[in-house]
């Protein structure tokens, strides 16, 4: 092996591979069936190879490279990706790409065509249990590996999951529908907003809760702007999402799911929430609120933190125990409320040492409305900034300050540089996490564009969103657990 292919970056770098976190029947492979093509994407140089040894894709086969010998199954090729590289299915479950100068030789030992089209099963109908509508919007949880076009699984039903997922059909009555199919940094305000309409239509229609499946990398927005959007909600309303697609066999897609649909079917808090792995092991999910929660690691499974708060419930084997007590509680006789609005002329600037006016220039001159600066330590920026700060502000953008740090307040009185900051016309805005911060300058932009009224929304707390305290030992706890995670939720009663 000479590199891993890029698209097979993963742990198969590691020397040694993760214990399998799960049953083996949660190690789901989707692989749509590929047609008649028995070279299936492969072209130039690695179609060589193929023909020269005589393999094909699905053929089961031993791999001798100058670097060692592989086993594996040939996986169908991406027809973007590159002509240089075999890729095998490893036992362990993992994708390895080979580089075809390396090959010496390769032996077929045998041919396991693939296709892994779940099995669709009628989704049973229980009167007795309760009813949760799931919302698809893309992201890898959707998704099933085409190795052809790199696509997203083009639609799921309920008996497609019901076949991955057996466990579902004990929770619930499973409703999906498919809002859309894209990779979540292709999420876009638009999304939101139809997202929300979905919601209210699925709960006026019987849910008596909602998962919405999403890609974990802006989850975090679509859950506080859904939070801000979806005024009152009857139900929880559950974002769900996964680090590993089902292929993998380290997939947190089944575990997730079926966390976030107990979660939707069961718990008492009626608010938008995340629901992803808690630690790095698959012992527990957690349920963050939206408006405070963050994707905090690029490939962890246990990603999202609540950020300056406690998260709201750990959930785990059919059960929930309540960790903040501070929630707004389930009431089936709530009517779902939606203030859909959101102004996109609005951004995010990420301070950093020795940035150039120009930057803010540049939003005021292009039309912006609106600017959430992460700043530093407290919430500072360099004095060069200042002059364009005072021409955005004079010209009617709203500007507030975030801390960069994630954790804690913005506090602009402790340093005058803080004090001439605000002089500026710059508004410190609390704890707001700088994604929260921009979602809801949008909101509240969508609504009004009148100074005092804007300031008065920003620093109002709708859902959660500003707290007036840290809890004491949050910071420690919040990190993933492992120790101060496990001392403090032993305290935890239910
Ligand atoms: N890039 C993907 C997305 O956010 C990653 C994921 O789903 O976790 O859509």
């Amino acid at each position: 092996m000479d590199r891993l292919d890029e698209e097979f970056i993963d742990i198969a770098l590691r020397a040694k591979p993760p214990a399998l976190p799960f049953n083996n029947y949660r190690h789901i492979i989707l692989i749509p069936a590929m047609g008649d093509d028995i070279y299936k994407g492969y072209r130039g140089a690695a179609l060589s190879t193929l023909k020269n040894f005589a393999v094909r894709v699905w053929s089961d086969v031993a791999v001798k490279t100058n670097n060692g010998e592989f086993i594996g199954i040939i996986l169908p090729r991406s027809e973007t990706a590159d002509d240089r590289h075999l890729v095998l299915k490893m036992p362990n479950g993992y994708n390895i790409g080979l580089d075809v100068d390396t090959i010496e030789n390769i032996i077929e030992r045998g041919f396991r065509e693939a296709h892994y089209k779940i099995p669709e099963k009628e989704f049973p109908f229980d009167p007795g249990k309760p009813n949760v509508t799931l919302l698809g919007t893309g992201g890898t949880i959707a998704s099933r590996l085409d190795y052809r076009t790199g696509a997203v699984i083009p639609a799921f039903s309920p008996g497609e999951l019901y076949g991955a997922v057996p466990e579902l059909a004990d929770i619930c009555n499973l409703k999906t529908h498919k809002l859309y199919g894209v990779f979540s940094e292709n999420i876009t305000p638009e999304h939101w907003l139809g997202a929300a309409n979905a919601i209210k239509t699925e709960i006026e229609a019987g849910a008596d809760g909602i998962v919405i499946g999403h890609g974990t990398d802006t989850m975090h927005y679509t859950a506080a702007a859904l939070s801000f959007m979806v005024r009152t909600t009857p139900t929880p309303i559950i974002m769900v999402g996964s680090q590993r697609s089902s292929d993998r066999p380290s997939s947190d897609a089944a575990l997730n799911l079926i966390n976030a649909t107990y979660s939707a079917a069961h718990c008492d808090i009626a608010e938008v929430m995340v629901c992803m792995f808690g630690p790095t092991s698959d012992e527990y999910a957690l349920l963050h609120r939206g408006t405070r929660v963050r994707k905090m690691h690029s490939s962890y499974r246990s990603t999202f933190r609540t950020i300056g708060e406690t998260p709201l419930a750990r959930v785990a084997s059919g059960k929930i125990d309540y960790i903040n007590n501070d929630y707004r509680r389930r009431d089936m006789s709530r009517s779902v409320e939606l203030d859909t609005v959101f102004d996109e002329r609005v951004s995010i600037v990420y301070y950093y040492p020795n940035m150039k006016p120009d930057i803010i220039d540049s939003l005021t001159d292009n039309g912006y409305k609106g600017i959430i600066i992460a700043g530093t330590g407290l919430g500072h920026v360099n004095k060069p900034l200042y002059p364009a700060l005072k021409r955005a502000c004079s010209s009617g953008i709203h500007i507030f300050m975030t801390v960069e740090t994630l954790w804690g307040y913005v506090q602009m009185f402790v340093y005058d540089t803080g004090r001439d900051i605000m002089e500026l016309g710059v508004v410190p805005g609390a704890n707001l996490t700088p994604e929260t911060a921009y979602v809801k300058l949008g909101w509240v932009l969508g609504h009004t564009h009148e100074r005092a009224k804007v300031n008065e929304m920003m620093l109002t707390s709708y859902a959660g969103e500003i707290t007036e305290r840290e809890p004491i030992d949050g910071y420690l706890i919040m990190q993933g657990g492992l120790p101060e995670m496990e001392i403090f939720l032993k305290n935890v009663h239910v």
